[in-house]
């Protein structure tokens, strides 16, 4: 067996840190006329929380609504429960963000797919330019590197609209996909014949050259863990990473207990007797993924252990929900009302302030699994994975 932490490096255990007000509306502000250019922020330090942790990934849901009711993440009965904004207010507040830093956007739901002008969302967010280099210092306006742009999915609508997506400037996709079973797969999804929706699609992103496709499965304990094995063969036989990721309490009903969760060794046993794993180096160090082949070489697993090695202590992440709530961690117990900053008529350098005074307190890390543990104030498919 390999140990699972091998290129991973420390995983920092932080100090837990002041917990945030209940609401956070952004308090009182004058209505005031919008910038036009975001450029003429005065920002010159990239955006920290107070760890000391650069933040560069924000991920943005763009609709509350989903096509499927995957067991494990709805009721079955509830719908959406947020508004979604207009497409060129999510923009306005994406470039703020990219002012202070962010450098990676990935678009989520809800169901991304399922949105009304997603593909002019992502022309528009190819047009923009990281505002800072590598090591943190500040770039002349229009001097940075293209935005990484990457979108999660549940894929059934993806076979259509892969070459659009390309085309407008994505640069990679996440398709969920949570067993290989097609009866097992309809079973999880509550949708007949999603399989093969779904498999067409991971096949339309690869055939587009959306490079490399991931596929992402949650595993849960008597429900889905007999498809480990026949997940590390389709990562071979269709050229995809397979990522298996560890269940969280973050679900719209409670059925999350620890025994449930199938842990990163687990995964690696069940690997293992397919053929020997073999631990690749990871690409970043805020990498969420332990990333792993076999020894022949062929096909790439990652496995995303958030609840048995916690990975809080690189954690560069901020969301931004469809009804415009910024959140600084998924188990955030309080929003913050970024877009009612907005809405109030709040310019650019009233959003940058807002932005920068929630991110510095985002929180040390999750308390998953401890007697402290409360649940967050949203489920996953209302935050946006
Ligand atoms: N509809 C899109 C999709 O299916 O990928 C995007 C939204 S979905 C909420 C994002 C991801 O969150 C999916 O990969 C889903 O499997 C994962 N997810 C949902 N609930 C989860 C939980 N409780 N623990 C871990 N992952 C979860």
């Amino acid at each position: 067996m390999v140990d699972p932490l091998r290129f991973r490096g420390e995983i920092s255990r932080l100090a837990p840190c002041e917990p945030f007000p209940a609401s956070d509306t952004g308090g009182e502000m004058a209505a005031t006329t919008t910038h036009p250019e975001v450029r003429s922020l005065a920002a010159v330090s990239r955006l920290t929380d107070k760890h000391g942790r650069a933040i560069t990934d924000l991920r943005v849901s763009v609709t509350d609504r989903c096509n499927y009711k995957c067991v494990y993440c709805r009721t079955g009965t509830e719908g959406a429960q947020y508004a979604e904004l207009p497409i060129a207010d999510y923009l306005r507040m994406v470039r703020v963000f990219v002012a202070l830093g962010i450098e990676k956007v990935r678009l989520t739901g809800g169901e991304p797919l399922l949105r009304k002008g997603l593909i002019g969302m992502i022309s528009e967010l190819a047009q923009m330019r990281t505002a800072f280099a590598t090591e943190g210092t500040k770039l002349s306006p229009g001097m940075g590197q293209r935005l990484d742009i990457a979108l999660t999915t549940n894929g059934h609508l993806l076979e259509d609209l892969a070459q659009p997506l390309k085309d407008a400037g994505l640069n990679r996709i996440t398709v969920s996909m949570d067993a290989i079973d097609h009866n097992k797969f309809a079973r999880i999804t509550r949708v007949p014949d999603s399989f093969n929706r779904v498999l067409a699609g991971v096949r339309a992103a690869k055939r587009v050259g959306l490079d490399p496709v991931k596929v992402n499965c949650v595993l849960l304990r008597g429900f889905n863990e007999d498809q480990i094995v026949e997940f590390a063969k389709f990562s071979r036989d269709e050229g995809v990473i397979v990522r298996f990721i560890e269940f969280m309490p973050l679900e719209e009903d409670r059925v999350w207990t620890p025994e449930v969760v199938v842990r990163l060794e687990e995964i690696l046993t069940a690997l293992n007797t397919f053929q020997p794993v073999v631990p690749l180096a990871a690409n970043t160090a805020s990498e969420t993924a332990l990333r792993y082949t076999f020894q022949d070489g062929l096909g790439e697993i990652g496995i995303i252990a958030p609840v048995s090695h916690p990975f809080c202590g690189h954690c560069s992440r901020v969301r931004l929900t469809s009804d415009g709530k910024l959140r600084t961690c998924l188990f955030s117990q309080a929003d913050h009302d970024l877009y009612g900053v907005l809405r109030r008529g709040g310019e650019d350098a009233d959003l940058a302030e807002f932005i920068r005074r929630t991110v510095d307190r985002k929180e040390a890390r999750h308390h998953i699994g401890e007697p402290d543990f409360l649940k967050p104030s949203r489920s996953m498919v209302h935050i946006g994975g």
